[in-house]
């Protein structure tokens, strides 16, 4: 039997007798606006953005190391908690104690 704890309230969670919320957030960086380029470069950066589709068929190692995914288990209340703010908005006014 494996056993989870959850990263949020470090309680341990009993997979057969609750749900585990298992949390993927995958962070992207968006590069700033192409500067405006003549044809010939349009031209090549046509056929890299051809290359960079081949490469979104069969993600490179490279572009893993790109992403930076992160995980996280969590048990149903700190989910709960977790869907209602996602991004941490209301952290500092809610503390976990309360509510
Ligand atoms: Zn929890």
């Amino acid at each position: 039997m494996i056993h989870y704890t959850c990263d949020r309230c470090q309680r341990k969670i009993e997979t057969e007798q609750e749900t585990l919320y298992q949390l993927r957030i995958e962070i992207d960086s968006v590069a700033p606006p192409e500067p405006a380029l003549d044809a010939d470069e349009q031209a090549a950066r046509e056929f890299l953005d051809l290359d960079e589709t081949i490469d979104d068929l069969n993600p490179s190692a490279e572009e893993a190391t790109d992403r930076t995914p992160l995980s996280f288990d969590l048990c149903h209340e700190c989910f709960t908690r977790y869907s209602q703010d996602p991004l941490g908005l209301n952290s500092s006014e809610l503390g976990f104690s309360k509510n």
